[in-house]
């Protein structure tokens, strides 16, 4: 093989010894998801936002922008469930770049898988611990999702891992709600497909066991606009977009239809100012349409201390070095904004 074994790294059932969660936090983690968890079921009429920046680089700004949205969390609970994201791990389109805390837990400095796996169990637990949230992060290495499965109260399968087989079988395990997201081809069939997969039961190899899983009802769409072949991005948060997932859903005979729009990425085209207009324009549609009003379940938003992003050598504190996010004061005001008109 082309490649060199370097150290056999502790699996999770050690790392989780190591990093236990308290019985408070653990006590926490279930009101966290009981309340989540009813949104997805339709059983409360709460509007979810899965928010916060777009890779969790540092530990101390990402603790310090969540420890700011506790204290906002008090003014907007009769309303909405905040869920933070704390994104460990990376895609990237040419895998390239920065991979996330779990590759380099110094962004400036080499790759270092064992300070990785440490560094994003400590952070989900001190963010669970400190400020009482279990957050979300994205499932991209199915195999690594054992290292936090006890801290998390939502994952996302991404855009780039939405039509793999092992991510939707694993997905079908999870008893947390997730959230495929369409392709960056826009293909909303690709989609429905890893939903429907991981909502039915399945037997699998994972983690060197032969598994059976149980299905995962609450495993939900997420928009997120499309990329075509000439580089061209195409939104799919507006009224005709919402309404034919809710035609789609229909079709399908899936369990609890629900979704949640991303308004970055490529339905944003990554201009993280327009984030604010995109989420008053879907709850606008949500007011035209009871259907609506019933299939989105919330919103992803990618949101950070300081406006915009940074390479990382410039090294500002709070800025993103994935993509631009909406600076604190303006996510503040939002939320405000989001719990008056929901
Ligand atoms: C993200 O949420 O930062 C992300 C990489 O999303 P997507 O998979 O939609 O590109
Ligand atoms: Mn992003």
């Amino acid at each position: 093989m082309n490649m060199e074994f370097k150290r056999e790294l502790p699996n999770a059932r050690v790392v989780k010894e190591m990093y236990p969660v308290s019985d408070e936090a653990a006590a926490r983690k279930k009101e966290n998801d009981a309340e989540i968890q009813k949104v997805f079921r339709g059983e409360s009429d709460k509007f979810v936002l899965v928010i916060g920046p777009c890779s969790a680089d540092r530990e101390d700004a990402v603790l310090e922008y969540i420890a700011r949205l506790a204290d906002l969390r008090e003014k907007v609970q009769d309303k909405i469930v905040i869920i933070p994201r704390i994104y460990t791990n990376k895609p990237r389109t040419t895998g390239d770049g920065y991979k996330g805390m779990l590759h380099q837990p110094d962004p400036n400095a080499n790759p270092d898988m064992l300070k990785g796996v440490i560094a994003i169990r400590k952070l989900h637990l001190r963010a669970l611990e400190e400020t009482g949230f279990s957050c979300a992060d994205e499932m991209l290495y199915p195999e690594n999702h054992p290292y936090l499965s006890d801290v998390l109260s939502y994952v996302a399968v991404g855009a780039r891992s939405v039509e793999n087989q092992q991510h939707r079988l694993t997905a079908s395990g999870l008893d947390i709600p997730v959230g495929m997201k369409n392709p960056t081809g826009g293909d909303l069939s690709v989609m429905m497909n890893a939903i429907t997969a991981a909502q039915h039961p399945h037997t699998f190899v994972y983690t060197n066991w032969e598994v059976t899983s149980r299905g995962s009802p609450l495993a939900h769409a997420i928009l997120r606009g499309s990329t075509d072949r000439n580089g061209q991005n195409a939104s799919n948060y507006h009224y005709e977009d919402l309404m034919k997932l809710h035609e789609l859903y229909e079709k399908s005979g899936l369990m609890n239809p629900g979704v949640i729009i991303d308004t970055n990425h490529a339905n944003s085209g990554k201009k993280w100012n327009e984030q604010p207009r995109i989420a008053k324009e879907i709850l606008h549609s949500m007011r035209l349409s009871p259907d609506l009003k019933k299939l989105v379940r919330g919103l992803m938003i990618e949101s950070y201390l300081e406006d915009g992003c940074q390479k990382p050598a410039e090294g500002v504190y709070g800025k993103s070095i994935t993509d631009p996010c909406l600076g604190w004061d303006k996510t503040e005001r939002l939320i405000l904004d989001i719990a008056e008109l929901v």
